[in-house]
């Protein structure tokens, strides 16, 4: 970790509790996370020892889904929220390679993301990306503050990526409401992403990982395939539905999946707004 933090940055770090950021950062492989961090994490491994196959499996989702938008969708701005401590590539230089003009603003609200936001901020010249501090439980200010950072243009459709994030909002903070309220506020032909952790493949090991996520004071929710579908009521959903990550459209001559349901447990979907 980079001990030169911005002032007054490394009281909101919480370096005595585990974040869901850096220990998913862990998982990755990446060195932006602390002891406490990887403790959780270990503990995570030991029921789930496929939990960082699982996180690559995200990410390889992460960046087919908006390769995918901006390729044959034509999107060319996106709004990726809970977007993580910055991970080559980042979504920008996935979707800047399709559309160089394209715009992309992150939105996370662990203050180790903004220390490491850099990368994040290195744009093509043709294009733009921006960073704000929101979090998602408040999704009318998070609209807000995205206004007003300007970057995008929510008059214009646009990709809204809500990836690996709505497992830690829990039904008690409204998370169909949040989702409601932000597809509410988005142009026609805009798109929805989600991928989310599900406990349908192994549901005594996810058990064990919603403990060790609660009692590190991070609030756990796994779902059904229905439940992560009714996020997408509403929305036209794309070809194959709801699906787990690894089924969901993979890119062509990838070979057979040596990855069980199991190992993925993520449902994911991509819908559009008519
Ligand atoms: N979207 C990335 C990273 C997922 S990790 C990917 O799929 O690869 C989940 C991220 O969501 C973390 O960075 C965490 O800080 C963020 N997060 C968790 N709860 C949040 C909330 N209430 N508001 C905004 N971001 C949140």
């Amino acid at each position: 970790m980079s001990d030169e933090l911005p002032q007054g940055t490394e009281d909101r770090l919480r370096q005595d509790l585990p974040h869901s950021a850096r220990m998913y950062d862990y998982y990755l492989g990446g060195n932006t996370n602390y002891a406490v961090d990887r403790d959780a994490a270990e503990k995570v491994i030991v029921s789930f020892p496929a939990v960082r196959t699982a996180a690559r499996v995200n990410r390889a989702f992460v960046h087919r889904s908006a390769r995918l938008l901006a390729r044959d969708h034509g999107v060319r701005q996106f709004l990726d929220i809970g977007t993580g401590i910055p991970t080559a590539p980042n979504l920008h230089e996935v979707v800047q390679r399709e559309q160089p003009a394209a715009r992309v603003t992150y939105v996370d609200n662990d203050p180790i993301v903004l220390v490491y936001a850099d990368s994040l901020l290195r744009s093509s010249p043709e294009g733009a990306t921006g960073y704000v501090e929101a979090d998602v439980t408040d999704p009318a200010r998070l609209l807000d503050v995205v206004r007003r950072e300007g970057c995008v243009d929510l008059a214009q459709p646009l990709g809204l990526s809500l990836n690996a994030l709505l497992h830690f909002v829990p039904d008690d903070q409204d998370a169909y409401g949040v989702v409601d309220t932000l597809v509410a506020a988005l142009a026609p032909g805009s798109y929805l992403t989600i991928s989310h952790c599900t406990p349908d493949f192994a549901p005594e090991v996810w058990a064990q990982i919603v403990d060790v996520y609660t009692q590190g004071g991070t609030p756990l929710q796994v779902r059904s395939r229905s439940e992560v579908r009714d996020f997408f009521t509403g929305l036209d959903l794309l070809d194959p539905g709801v699906e787990v990550a690894h089924r969901w459209n993979p890119e062509p001559a990838s070979g057979p999946s040596l990855i069980s349901d199991a190992d993925a447990s993520l449902y994911v979907g991509v819908a559009r707004k008519p």
